[in-house]
């Protein structure tokens, strides 16, 4: 028996992570068969679970949402039809190591390729997880810097790995008040799952050293509406007490949240928790999560249900990360639904036709 104590520990969920089908199998009661799957797969790709998110899971449900997040199917080795390699050509737009740059004023910091929980739709699966160990040493860090320095267009710094969160505070501060150091560093975001996997490890600690670095903003990653538990809830309003603005960005995933219902619930409970919906994800083309994918038109549909629905901060914009690293591209309903030389027929969330003038 854990108690409280070990379990609010961020250390304790870490060191206590699920890596292996005999520990999973305590928590799920897993068939011989589905055992040996979960072997299979991790041939290719770790798992972690913290033991507050396997919590979560429903262990009789193999279809329970949060379950399908973090236990690996054996439809990950499959490799679809249009699965690529590098879905997001980030080999090819990084300048630096530890730097990739696809946008005019904004560029991706890579710290560390730990995260607390592997996500199965992990978009970086080809990468992420594969040295626990790794933290950008200190001299790749300082050509990454001299890059964004050197770089004065950048405004926008976006710190990411694997979970930038994981590391220990004093390693995550020396980086980020590095990228604070550069004068035309206007803001600083961090990419995190740790409030939906991990939420014990915003502590004082990591609010007090945030709230020197301002203008910073974190982005989360919360995929469904069970992931809001009070705990998490907690986490994403401390960060908010430490003054940071938090966004969420959510992938759309068959048979988690694929359907508008849930993706509202969802949605509306960001909101409460403080932290803005910024996107929905369509699942981008890394080899063994096919089956993760929804059609775009899912996407679209349930994104017209939401607008004017809901408060327009609850609704996010949806986007494809275009393959092959073209940058993201919005995936809209087109409201407009005829035009001519006079007037524009526009479409309102109703369905009813009204006109405006072209000029
Ligand atoms: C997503 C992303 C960004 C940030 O894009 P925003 O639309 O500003 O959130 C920046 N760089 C890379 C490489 C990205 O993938
Ligand atoms: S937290 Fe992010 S980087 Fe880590 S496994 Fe999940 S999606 Fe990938």
């Amino acid at each position: 028996m854990t108690d409280r104590k070990e379990w609010n520990s961020w250390k304790w969920q870490f060191a206590n992570r699920i890596t292996t089908a005999e520990e999973l199998d305590r928590v799920l009661h897993l068939s011989p068969s589905e055992k040996d799957n979960i072997s299979c797969c991790l041939k290719n790709f770790r798992m972690a679970i913290t033991p507050y998110y396997a919590s979560l899971m429903d262990p009789e449900d193999p279809d329970c949402p949060i379950r399908r997040q973090a236990v690996p199917s054996i439809l990950e080795t499959v490799r679809g039809e249009f699965d690529l390699d590098d879905p997001l050509g980030e080999v090819r737009y990084n300048p630096v190591p530890y730097v990739v740059q696809r946008y005019p004023d904004r560029a991706l910091l890579l710290v560390t390729l730990k995260c607390s929980m592997y996500c199965r739709h992990c978009t970086r699966r080809r990468v992420v997880g594969e040295n626990e160990e790794f933290i950008i040493p200190q001299p790749a860090l300082d050509v990454a810097l001299d890059y964004i320095r050197r770089h004065t267009e950048i405004r926008d710094v976006l710190i990411s790995g694997g979970d930038p969160f994981v590391l220990p505070t004093d390693r995550l501060e020396h980086i980020i008040s590095s990228v604070r150091a550069i004068e035309h560093v206007e803001i600083i975001r961090i990419g995190t799952r740790v409030p939906v996997v991990m939420p014990m490890r915003i502590d004082k600690e990591l609010t007090d050293m945030l709230r020197k670095y301002h203008p910073l903003w974190v982005n989360t990653h919360f995929n469904h509406p069970k992931e809001l538990t009070p705990e998490a809830v907690r986490a994403c309003e401390a960060l908010a007490d430490a003054g940071i603005p938090l966004g969420n960005q959510t992938v759309l995933l068959k048979g988690i949240n694929d359907s508008t219902p849930v993706m509202k619930e969802l949605l509306l409970k960001l909101v409460k928790a403080r932290v803005r919906p910024y996107y929905i994800f369509q699942c981008d083309l890394s080899v063994g999560i096919s089956h993760f994918r929804v059609p775009v038109q899912t996407g679209i549909d349930i994104m017209h249900d939401l607008i004017g629905n809901i408060s327009g901060y609850a609704v996010p914009k949806y986007a494809v990360d275009a393959p092959g690293g073209g940058g993201k591209v919005p995936l809209n309903y087109n409201y407009i639904v005829s035009k001519d030389d006079r007037e524009l027929t526009l479409e309102t969330y109703t369905g009813r036709l009204y006109k405006y003038p072209v000029r």
